[in-house]
Protein backbone atom coordinates (compact mmCIF):
# COMPACT_ATOMS: atom_id res chain seq x y z
CA UNK A 1 0.00 0.00 0.00
CA UNK A 2 1.18 3.22 -0.67
CA UNK A 3 1.03 6.15 2.02
CA UNK A 4 1.16 10.05 2.48
CA UNK A 5 2.34 11.65 5.19
CA UNK A 6 0.98 15.08 5.42
CA UNK A 7 3.54 17.11 7.81
CA UNK A 8 1.64 19.91 10.34
CA UNK A 9 2.93 21.01 13.57
CA UNK A 10 5.43 18.06 13.93
CA UNK A 11 8.47 19.48 11.32
CA UNK A 12 10.57 16.45 12.05
CA UNK A 13 12.19 12.91 11.41
CA UNK A 14 12.82 11.69 14.61
CA UNK A 15 10.30 10.42 17.36
CA UNK A 16 7.03 10.92 14.65
CA UNK A 17 4.17 8.83 15.93
CA UNK A 18 2.35 9.32 12.16
CA UNK A 19 5.86 8.46 10.09
CA UNK A 20 5.94 5.81 12.19
CA UNK A 21 2.74 4.61 11.89
CA UNK A 22 2.95 5.35 8.03
CA UNK A 23 6.34 2.96 7.96
CA UNK A 24 4.65 0.53 9.64
CA UNK A 25 1.73 0.03 7.19
CA UNK A 26 3.00 1.18 3.73
CA UNK A 27 5.71 0.23 1.30
CA UNK A 28 5.64 3.17 -0.45
CA UNK A 29 5.50 6.65 1.21
CA UNK A 30 5.53 9.95 -0.65
CA UNK A 31 5.77 13.46 2.30
CA UNK A 32 4.04 16.51 2.01
CA UNK A 33 3.67 20.22 3.88
CA UNK A 34 1.21 22.21 2.86
CA UNK A 35 1.18 26.13 3.28
CA UNK A 36 -2.12 26.59 4.47
CA UNK A 37 -3.49 29.90 3.09
CA UNK A 38 -6.66 30.37 5.18
CA UNK A 39 -4.03 30.17 8.07
CA UNK A 40 -0.92 32.37 5.51
CA UNK A 41 -3.85 35.13 4.41
CA UNK A 42 -4.69 35.92 8.05
CA UNK A 43 -0.95 36.81 9.38
CA UNK A 44 1.14 40.40 8.94
CA UNK A 45 3.57 40.98 6.28
CA UNK A 46 6.28 40.67 8.85
CA UNK A 47 6.28 37.21 10.57
CA UNK A 48 9.18 35.55 12.15
CA UNK A 49 7.48 32.17 12.07
CA UNK A 50 7.07 31.99 8.72
CA UNK A 51 10.55 32.66 8.14
CA UNK A 52 10.52 29.63 11.46
CA UNK A 53 8.51 27.17 9.34
CA UNK A 54 10.34 27.53 6.19
CA UNK A 55 14.27 27.27 7.09
CA UNK A 56 12.37 23.94 9.57
CA UNK A 57 10.36 22.37 6.42
CA UNK A 58 13.85 23.19 4.07
CA UNK A 59 15.72 21.00 6.63
CA UNK A 60 13.03 18.38 6.69
CA UNK A 61 13.27 18.17 3.09
CA UNK A 62 16.84 17.45 3.42
CA UNK A 63 16.64 15.47 6.08
CA UNK A 64 14.04 12.84 3.91
CA UNK A 65 16.31 13.32 0.96
CA UNK A 66 19.21 11.76 2.79
CA UNK A 67 17.08 9.15 4.90
CA UNK A 68 16.23 7.97 1.57
CA UNK A 69 19.54 8.70 -0.21
CA UNK A 70 18.75 10.10 -2.85
CA UNK A 71 17.40 13.78 -4.11
CA UNK A 72 14.41 12.61 -5.74
CA UNK A 73 12.98 11.51 -2.68
CA UNK A 74 12.03 14.73 -0.53
CA UNK A 75 8.92 16.83 0.85
CA UNK A 76 6.10 17.79 -2.01
CA UNK A 77 5.52 21.56 -0.88
CA UNK A 78 1.79 22.72 -1.66
CA UNK A 79 0.40 26.05 -1.11
CA UNK A 80 -3.34 26.61 -0.96
CA UNK A 81 -6.09 24.74 1.35
CA UNK A 82 -5.07 21.59 2.59
CA UNK A 83 -9.04 20.67 2.62
CA UNK A 84 -8.69 20.44 -1.55
CA UNK A 85 -4.69 19.80 -1.84
CA UNK A 86 -5.07 16.38 0.45
CA UNK A 87 -7.46 14.57 -1.22
CA UNK A 88 -5.50 15.89 -4.60
CA UNK A 89 -2.43 14.77 -4.37
CA UNK A 90 -3.80 11.52 -2.41
CA UNK A 91 -5.52 10.32 -5.26
CA UNK A 92 -2.76 11.37 -7.60
CA UNK A 93 -0.59 9.03 -5.97
CA UNK A 94 -2.62 6.21 -5.31
CA UNK A 95 -2.12 6.44 -1.41
CA UNK A 96 -4.71 4.55 0.13
CA UNK A 97 -3.85 6.30 3.57
CA UNK A 98 -2.84 9.78 4.49
CA UNK A 99 -0.84 9.92 8.08
CA UNK A 100 -1.29 13.10 10.03
CA UNK A 101 -0.44 13.82 13.77
CA UNK A 102 -3.47 15.04 15.55
CA UNK A 103 -4.10 18.79 16.47
CA UNK A 104 -7.36 19.76 18.83
CA UNK A 105 -7.91 22.99 17.94
CA UNK A 106 -10.87 23.77 17.11
CA UNK A 107 -10.08 25.01 13.41
CA UNK A 108 -7.81 22.24 12.87
CA UNK A 109 -10.32 19.50 13.73
CA UNK A 110 -12.89 21.10 11.49
CA UNK A 111 -10.09 21.21 8.55
CA UNK A 112 -8.97 17.76 9.04
CA UNK A 113 -12.80 16.52 9.80
CA UNK A 114 -13.52 17.79 6.31
CA UNK A 115 -10.44 16.42 4.71
CA UNK A 116 -11.41 12.99 6.22
CA UNK A 117 -14.56 13.26 4.50
CA UNK A 118 -13.52 14.01 1.29
CA UNK A 119 -10.90 11.15 1.44
CA UNK A 120 -13.31 9.15 2.41
CA UNK A 121 -15.44 9.93 -0.45
CA UNK A 122 -13.11 8.04 -2.37
CA UNK A 123 -12.09 5.07 -0.44
CA UNK A 124 -9.21 6.49 1.09
CA UNK A 125 -8.36 7.37 5.17
CA UNK A 126 -7.21 9.94 7.01
CA UNK A 127 -5.40 8.38 10.14
CA UNK A 128 -4.61 10.29 13.16
CA UNK A 129 -1.57 9.63 15.66
CA UNK A 130 -1.43 11.42 19.18
CA UNK A 131 2.07 13.30 18.80
CA UNK A 132 2.59 16.68 20.21
CA UNK A 133 1.25 15.75 24.19
CA UNK A 134 1.47 13.11 26.37
CA UNK A 135 -1.78 12.68 27.04
CA UNK A 136 -4.92 13.09 24.62
CA UNK A 137 -8.01 15.30 26.30
CA UNK A 138 -9.67 11.89 27.96
CA UNK A 139 -6.54 10.51 28.89
CA UNK A 140 -6.44 11.98 32.45
CA UNK A 141 -9.32 12.46 33.84
CA UNK A 142 -10.60 12.67 37.59
CA UNK A 143 -12.21 9.59 39.28
CA UNK A 144 -15.71 10.89 37.88
CA UNK A 145 -14.26 10.74 34.71
CA UNK A 146 -14.75 14.48 33.81
CA UNK A 147 -12.17 16.38 32.89
CA UNK A 148 -10.05 18.33 35.59
CA UNK A 149 -10.23 22.04 35.73
CA UNK A 150 -7.15 22.74 38.77
CA UNK A 151 -3.97 22.17 37.87
CA UNK A 152 -2.38 20.31 40.98
CA UNK A 153 -4.76 17.35 40.94
CA UNK A 154 -4.25 17.30 37.05
CA UNK A 155 -0.67 17.13 37.87
CA UNK A 156 -1.03 14.31 40.12
CA UNK A 157 -3.08 12.26 38.13
CA UNK A 158 -0.95 13.00 35.55
CA UNK A 159 2.44 11.41 37.49
CA UNK A 160 0.88 8.84 38.26
CA UNK A 161 -0.47 7.50 35.08
CA UNK A 162 2.72 8.29 33.24
CA UNK A 163 4.70 5.27 32.40
CA UNK A 164 7.73 4.82 29.87
CA UNK A 165 5.15 3.89 27.25
CA UNK A 166 3.74 6.97 27.05
CA UNK A 167 7.09 8.75 27.48
CA UNK A 168 9.56 6.28 24.87
CA UNK A 169 10.10 7.34 21.43
CA UNK A 170 9.26 6.15 18.30
CA UNK A 171 11.65 4.49 16.15
CA UNK A 172 10.10 6.61 13.32
CA UNK A 173 13.35 6.67 11.06
CA UNK A 174 13.72 2.79 11.16
CA UNK A 175 12.05 1.52 8.13
CA UNK A 176 11.60 4.74 6.61
CA UNK A 177 14.42 5.11 4.70
CA UNK A 178 13.29 1.67 2.20
CA UNK A 179 9.67 3.02 1.94
CA UNK A 180 10.30 6.75 0.58
CA UNK A 181 9.28 7.23 -2.79
CA UNK A 182 10.57 9.48 -5.41
CA UNK A 183 8.61 12.92 -5.58
CA UNK A 184 6.39 13.51 -9.16
CA UNK A 185 8.96 15.23 -11.52
CA UNK A 186 7.25 18.73 -11.24
CA UNK A 187 7.53 18.31 -7.63
CA UNK A 188 11.20 18.28 -7.20
CA UNK A 189 11.86 21.75 -6.94
CA UNK A 190 13.79 23.37 -3.58
CA UNK A 191 11.28 24.82 -1.10
CA UNK A 192 9.97 28.30 -0.76
CA UNK A 193 11.28 30.85 1.04
CA UNK A 194 9.47 32.84 3.00
CA UNK A 195 9.77 36.11 0.54
CA UNK A 196 8.60 33.53 -2.50
CA UNK A 197 5.74 33.18 -0.34
CA UNK A 198 5.30 36.99 0.12
CA UNK A 199 6.34 37.70 3.39
CA UNK A 200 8.92 40.00 4.69
CA UNK A 201 12.71 38.46 4.40
CA UNK A 202 15.08 38.22 7.24
CA UNK A 203 12.62 38.64 10.04
CA UNK A 204 14.83 36.07 12.30
CA UNK A 205 18.25 37.69 11.49
CA UNK A 206 20.27 38.44 14.96
CA UNK A 207 17.99 36.52 16.79
CA UNK A 208 19.67 33.62 17.35
CA UNK A 209 16.52 31.46 17.01
CA UNK A 210 17.93 28.23 15.79
CA UNK A 211 15.27 26.78 13.29
CA UNK A 212 14.64 22.92 12.09
CA UNK A 213 15.26 19.32 14.61
CA UNK A 214 18.95 20.72 14.71
CA UNK A 215 17.62 23.78 16.22
CA UNK A 216 15.85 22.72 18.82
CA UNK A 217 18.96 19.97 19.40
CA UNK A 218 20.99 22.72 19.81
CA UNK A 219 18.66 24.64 22.53
CA UNK A 220 18.15 21.12 23.87
CA UNK A 221 21.91 20.70 24.45
CA UNK A 222 22.23 24.21 25.41
CA UNK A 223 19.78 23.86 28.44
CA UNK A 224 20.43 20.06 29.70
CA UNK A 225 23.37 21.45 31.44
CA UNK A 226 21.73 24.29 33.16
CA UNK A 227 18.65 21.97 34.48
CA UNK A 228 19.73 22.01 37.75
CA UNK A 229 19.23 25.58 38.13
CA UNK A 230 16.37 25.97 36.42
CA UNK A 231 13.78 26.38 39.67
CA UNK A 232 15.79 28.81 41.24
CA UNK A 233 16.88 30.40 37.91
CA UNK A 234 13.46 30.63 35.98
CA UNK A 235 11.58 33.02 37.51
CA UNK A 236 14.32 36.08 36.35
CA UNK A 237 14.54 37.60 32.96
CA UNK A 238 17.74 38.85 33.01
CA UNK A 239 19.09 35.11 33.31
CA UNK A 240 19.57 32.72 30.66
CA UNK A 241 16.88 30.37 32.98
CA UNK A 242 14.58 28.44 31.00
CA UNK A 243 15.16 26.39 27.88
CA UNK A 244 13.97 28.51 24.52
CA UNK A 245 12.05 25.62 23.54
CA UNK A 246 8.46 26.94 23.34
CA UNK A 247 8.52 27.48 19.03
CA UNK A 248 10.17 23.98 18.49
CA UNK A 249 7.73 22.50 20.42
CA UNK A 250 5.13 24.70 18.81
CA UNK A 251 6.31 23.49 15.42
CA UNK A 252 7.08 20.01 16.62
CA UNK A 253 10.82 20.65 15.67
CA UNK A 254 11.51 18.62 18.82
CA UNK A 255 9.76 15.53 20.35
CA UNK A 256 7.43 16.19 23.20
CA UNK A 257 8.08 12.59 24.22
CA UNK A 258 11.81 13.26 24.41
CA UNK A 259 11.51 16.05 26.59
CA UNK A 260 9.30 14.70 28.95
CA UNK A 261 11.25 11.59 29.34
CA UNK A 262 14.79 13.70 30.20
CA UNK A 263 13.09 15.70 33.03
CA UNK A 264 11.15 12.37 34.50
CA UNK A 265 13.61 10.70 34.68
CA UNK A 266 16.39 13.74 36.22
CA UNK A 267 13.62 14.22 38.56
CA UNK A 268 14.18 10.66 39.80
CA UNK A 269 17.36 10.43 39.50
CA UNK A 270 18.92 8.79 42.42
CA UNK A 271 22.11 9.80 41.52
CA UNK A 272 21.68 13.07 40.98
CA UNK A 273 21.57 16.06 43.09
CA UNK A 274 18.53 17.44 45.04
CA UNK A 275 18.73 20.79 42.79
CA UNK A 276 19.51 18.80 39.88
CA UNK A 277 16.32 16.65 40.96
CA UNK A 278 14.14 19.80 41.65
CA UNK A 279 14.88 21.79 38.35
CA UNK A 280 13.95 18.64 36.70
CA UNK A 281 10.97 18.35 38.51
CA UNK A 282 9.64 21.75 38.05
CA UNK A 283 10.66 21.58 34.40
CA UNK A 284 8.42 18.84 34.04
CA UNK A 285 5.55 20.57 35.66
CA UNK A 286 5.77 23.24 33.50
CA UNK A 287 5.35 20.92 30.62
CA UNK A 288 2.65 18.96 32.24
CA UNK A 289 1.21 22.37 31.75
CA UNK A 290 0.91 22.53 28.26
CA UNK A 291 -0.73 19.71 28.83
CA UNK A 292 -2.83 20.78 31.02
CA UNK A 293 -3.89 23.75 28.97
CA UNK A 294 -4.64 21.75 25.59
CA UNK A 295 -7.23 19.62 27.44
CA UNK A 296 -8.89 22.56 28.58
CA UNK A 297 -9.51 24.03 25.09
CA UNK A 298 -10.00 20.48 24.29
CA UNK A 299 -12.79 20.63 26.76
CA UNK A 300 -14.26 24.01 26.40
CA UNK A 301 -13.44 25.15 23.15
CA UNK A 302 -15.84 28.44 24.43
CA UNK A 303 -12.85 29.76 26.05
CA UNK A 304 -11.89 31.17 22.32
CA UNK A 305 -14.14 33.75 22.88
CA UNK A 306 -15.04 33.68 26.36
CA UNK A 307 -14.12 33.62 29.67
CA UNK A 308 -13.61 29.89 30.84
CA UNK A 309 -15.89 31.15 34.15
CA UNK A 310 -18.77 32.66 32.27
CA UNK A 311 -19.73 34.85 35.75
CA UNK A 312 -16.73 36.55 34.67
CA UNK A 313 -18.35 37.39 31.37
CA UNK A 314 -20.23 40.33 32.73
CA UNK A 315 -17.11 41.98 33.73
CA UNK A 316 -17.00 45.37 31.63
CA UNK A 317 -13.86 46.80 30.26
CA UNK A 318 -13.07 49.69 29.27
CA UNK A 319 -13.31 50.95 25.65
CA UNK A 320 -13.67 54.44 23.93
CA UNK A 321 -9.92 56.63 22.47
CA UNK A 322 -8.84 56.59 26.08
CA UNK A 323 -8.38 52.91 26.43
CA UNK A 324 -7.21 52.71 22.46
CA UNK A 325 -4.96 55.27 23.67
CA UNK A 326 -3.61 53.18 26.89
CA UNK A 327 -3.69 49.72 24.30
CA UNK A 328 -1.21 51.01 22.02
CA UNK A 329 1.02 52.37 24.82
CA UNK A 330 0.91 49.16 26.18
CA UNK A 331 1.64 47.05 22.79
CA UNK A 332 4.68 49.65 21.83
CA UNK A 333 6.21 49.74 25.74
CA UNK A 334 5.71 53.32 26.70
CA UNK A 335 3.79 52.63 29.53
CA UNK A 336 6.20 54.31 31.71
CA UNK A 337 6.80 51.31 33.86
CA UNK A 338 10.54 50.25 32.74
CA UNK A 339 9.19 46.58 33.18
CA UNK A 340 6.48 46.20 31.55
CA UNK A 341 7.89 48.61 28.87
CA UNK A 342 10.99 46.00 28.62
CA UNK A 343 8.68 43.16 28.16
CA UNK A 344 6.80 44.36 25.39
CA UNK A 345 10.02 45.90 23.42
CA UNK A 346 11.00 41.94 24.07
CA UNK A 347 8.41 40.59 22.19
CA UNK A 348 8.33 43.25 19.43
CA UNK A 349 11.88 42.81 18.63
CA UNK A 350 12.51 39.35 19.23
CA UNK A 351 8.75 37.54 19.40
CA UNK A 352 9.86 35.55 22.64
CA UNK A 353 8.63 36.82 26.08
CA UNK A 354 9.97 35.50 29.30
CA UNK A 355 7.07 34.02 31.59
CA UNK A 356 7.32 35.99 34.53
CA UNK A 357 7.03 38.93 32.33
CA UNK A 358 4.01 37.83 30.34
CA UNK A 359 2.39 37.19 33.47
CA UNK A 360 3.47 40.55 34.62
CA UNK A 361 2.14 42.66 31.37
CA UNK A 362 -0.87 40.78 31.24
CA UNK A 363 -1.96 41.52 34.53
CA UNK A 364 -1.25 44.92 33.89
CA UNK A 365 -3.17 45.19 31.06
CA UNK A 366 -5.68 43.58 32.50
CA UNK A 367 -5.61 44.90 36.11
CA UNK A 368 -3.99 48.29 35.54
CA UNK A 369 -5.05 49.36 32.21
CA UNK A 370 -8.99 47.86 32.41
CA UNK A 371 -8.36 46.29 28.88
CA UNK A 372 -10.01 43.11 28.03
CA UNK A 373 -7.75 40.46 28.24
CA UNK A 374 -9.06 38.99 24.31
CA UNK A 375 -7.22 42.21 23.22
CA UNK A 376 -4.02 41.23 24.81
CA UNK A 377 -4.13 37.66 23.62
CA UNK A 378 -4.37 38.44 20.12
CA UNK A 379 -1.46 40.96 20.30
CA UNK A 380 0.82 37.70 21.93
CA UNK A 381 -1.05 36.02 19.24
CA UNK A 382 0.12 38.11 16.63
CA UNK A 383 3.56 37.90 17.76
CA UNK A 384 4.85 35.05 19.76
CA UNK A 385 6.87 32.91 17.84
CA UNK A 386 5.59 30.11 20.06
CA UNK A 387 1.69 30.97 19.97
CA UNK A 388 -0.16 28.47 20.52
CA UNK A 389 -3.78 28.69 21.08
CA UNK A 390 -4.25 26.61 23.90
CA UNK A 391 -1.29 27.93 26.51
CA UNK A 392 -2.01 31.48 25.49
CA UNK A 393 -5.48 31.82 26.05
CA UNK A 394 -4.92 29.70 29.38
CA UNK A 395 -2.12 32.10 30.18
CA UNK A 396 -4.02 34.90 29.88
CA UNK A 397 -7.25 33.76 31.32
CA UNK A 398 -5.17 32.97 34.30
CA UNK A 399 -4.01 36.17 34.61
CA UNK A 400 -7.29 38.03 33.85
CA UNK A 401 -8.58 35.56 36.71
CA UNK A 402 -11.52 34.12 34.34
CA UNK A 403 -9.90 31.39 33.95
CA UNK A 404 -9.36 27.91 34.94
CA UNK A 405 -7.05 27.58 38.55
CA UNK A 406 -6.62 31.50 37.75
CA UNK A 407 -4.61 33.99 39.74
CA UNK A 408 -7.74 34.96 42.49
CA UNK A 409 -9.45 38.56 41.14
CA UNK A 410 -8.37 40.41 44.56
CA UNK A 411 -4.71 39.59 43.75
CA UNK A 412 -3.11 41.98 41.60
CA UNK A 413 0.54 42.41 40.95
CA UNK A 414 1.91 45.48 41.53
CA UNK A 415 4.34 46.15 38.54
CA UNK A 416 6.93 47.84 41.02
CA UNK A 417 7.79 45.70 43.19
CA UNK A 418 7.52 42.63 40.68
CA UNK A 419 10.42 44.36 39.05
CA UNK A 420 12.34 45.15 41.94
CA UNK A 421 11.65 41.46 43.05
CA UNK A 422 12.73 39.59 39.58
CA UNK A 423 14.79 42.18 38.28
CA UNK A 424 16.36 43.79 41.38
CA UNK A 425 19.55 44.92 39.82
CA UNK A 426 17.78 46.45 36.94
CA UNK A 427 19.53 44.48 34.26
CA UNK A 428 16.34 43.19 32.02
CA UNK A 429 15.26 46.93 32.13
CA UNK A 430 18.45 47.87 30.66
CA UNK A 431 18.46 46.22 27.77
CA UNK A 432 15.38 46.92 26.42
CA UNK A 433 14.98 50.29 27.91
CA UNK A 434 18.22 52.26 27.44
CA UNK A 435 16.52 55.85 28.42
CA UNK A 436 16.64 55.00 31.93
CA UNK A 437 19.48 52.19 31.96
CA UNK A 438 21.75 55.19 33.32
CA UNK A 439 20.15 55.21 36.68
CA UNK A 440 21.23 53.46 39.84
CA UNK A 441 19.44 49.73 39.29
CA UNK A 442 17.58 51.00 42.40
CA UNK A 443 15.50 53.91 40.61
CA UNK A 444 14.78 51.99 37.27
CA UNK A 445 11.73 50.37 38.69
CA UNK A 446 10.11 53.46 39.21
CA UNK A 447 12.04 56.24 37.73
CA UNK A 448 9.28 58.98 38.24
CA UNK A 449 10.16 58.23 42.05
CA UNK A 450 13.64 59.40 41.43
CA UNK A 451 15.01 62.78 42.63
CA UNK A 452 15.20 65.54 40.09
CA UNK A 453 19.08 65.20 40.55
CA UNK A 454 18.98 61.62 39.49
CA UNK A 455 17.21 61.94 36.69
CA UNK A 456 19.52 65.20 35.48
CA UNK A 457 22.49 62.83 35.94
CA UNK A 458 21.22 59.91 34.01
CA UNK A 459 19.81 61.95 31.05
CA UNK A 460 16.38 61.75 32.17
CA UNK A 461 13.45 64.11 30.88
CA UNK A 462 10.64 62.19 32.14
CA UNK A 463 7.78 63.35 29.74
CA UNK A 464 10.12 63.72 26.66
CA UNK A 465 12.94 60.94 26.94
CA UNK A 466 10.82 58.58 28.68
CA UNK A 467 6.98 58.74 29.77
CA UNK A 468 5.46 59.28 33.49
CA UNK A 469 3.60 56.31 34.12
CA UNK A 470 0.35 56.10 32.28
CA UNK A 471 -2.07 54.76 35.11
CA UNK A 472 -1.21 54.77 38.91
CA UNK A 473 -1.04 51.64 39.92
CA UNK A 474 -2.81 52.65 43.41
CA UNK A 475 -5.69 54.00 41.97
CA UNK A 476 -5.85 51.11 38.98
CA UNK A 477 -5.90 49.06 41.77
CA UNK A 478 -9.15 50.64 43.63
CA UNK A 479 -10.40 50.56 40.49
CA UNK A 480 -9.79 47.08 39.26
CA UNK A 481 -11.33 46.01 42.49
CA UNK A 482 -14.74 48.19 41.89
CA UNK A 483 -15.00 46.79 38.35
CA UNK A 484 -14.47 42.87 39.71
CA UNK A 485 -16.60 43.54 42.74
CA UNK A 486 -19.72 42.60 41.01
CA UNK A 487 -18.19 39.13 41.77
CA UNK A 488 -17.94 37.44 44.93
CA UNK A 489 -15.03 36.86 46.59
CA UNK A 490 -15.00 33.32 46.47
CA UNK A 491 -15.68 32.76 42.78
P1 LIG B 1 10.45 26.74 29.76
O1 LIG B 1 10.41 27.39 31.08
O2 LIG B 1 11.71 26.12 29.33
O3 LIG B 1 9.27 25.66 29.76
C1 LIG B 1 9.31 24.50 28.95
C2 LIG B 1 8.04 24.36 28.17
O4 LIG B 1 6.93 24.16 29.02
C3 LIG B 1 7.68 25.58 27.34
O5 LIG B 1 8.41 25.59 26.15
C4 LIG B 1 6.19 25.39 27.13
O6 LIG B 1 5.93 24.49 26.08
C5 LIG B 1 5.77 24.73 28.43
N1 LIG B 1 5.23 25.73 29.34
C6 LIG B 1 5.91 26.46 30.24
N2 LIG B 1 5.06 27.24 30.95
C7 LIG B 1 3.84 27.01 30.46
C8 LIG B 1 2.54 27.51 30.77
N3 LIG B 1 2.33 28.40 31.74
N4 LIG B 1 1.50 27.05 30.06
C9 LIG B 1 1.67 26.13 29.08
N5 LIG B 1 2.87 25.63 28.75
C10 LIG B 1 3.93 26.05 29.43
N6 LIG B 1 3.38 29.32 26.00
C11 LIG B 1 3.37 28.93 24.72
O7 LIG B 1 4.00 27.92 24.37
N7 LIG B 1 2.64 29.62 23.78
C12 LIG B 1 1.92 30.75 24.10
O8 LIG B 1 1.27 31.33 23.24
C13 LIG B 1 1.96 31.19 25.45
N8 LIG B 1 1.32 32.33 25.82
C14 LIG B 1 1.33 32.73 27.14
C15 LIG B 1 0.62 33.87 27.51
C16 LIG B 1 0.61 34.29 28.85
C17 LIG B 1 -0.18 35.53 29.25
C18 LIG B 1 1.32 33.55 29.81
C19 LIG B 1 1.32 33.98 31.25
C20 LIG B 1 2.03 32.41 29.45
C21 LIG B 1 2.05 31.98 28.11
N9 LIG B 1 2.77 30.83 27.71
C22 LIG B 1 2.71 30.42 26.40
C23 LIG B 1 3.47 29.98 28.70
C24 LIG B 1 4.95 30.30 28.93
O9 LIG B 1 5.12 31.65 29.18
C25 LIG B 1 5.84 29.88 27.77
O10 LIG B 1 5.58 28.55 27.41
C26 LIG B 1 7.33 29.98 28.13
O11 LIG B 1 7.64 31.28 28.53
C27 LIG B 1 8.17 29.55 26.94
O12 LIG B 1 9.52 29.69 27.22
P2 LIG B 1 10.48 28.43 27.39
O13 LIG B 1 10.29 27.47 26.28
O14 LIG B 1 11.83 28.99 27.57
O15 LIG B 1 9.89 27.82 28.72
Amino acid sequence: PVGLIWFRRDLRLADNAALYHAAQHCKTLYCVFVFDDSILTALPHADRRIEFICQSVTELDEAIRHAADRPQAGLITRRGLPQEIIPALASQLGAGAVFCNDDDEPAALARDAQVARSLKAEGRVLLRSKDHRIFARDEVLTQSLSPFSVFTPYKNAWLKKVTPFYLSSYPSERDLPAKLADRPEADRQRMPTAVELGFAPDTLQGLRLPTGESGARQLLADFLPRLPQYKAARDFPALKGPSYLSVHLRFGTVSIRELARLAHEAAHHSDGSDAGREGAATWLSELIWRDFYFQILAHHPHVIERSFKPAYDVIEWDTGAEADALFTAWCEGRTGYPLVDAAMRQINTSGYMHNRLRMVVASFLVKDLGIDWRRGEAYFAEKLNDFDLAANNGGWQWAASTGCDAQPWFRIFNPITQSEKFDADGKFIARYVPEVAQLPAKLRHAPWLAKPLDLLKAGIALGSSYPYPIVDHAVAREKTLARYGILKKDS
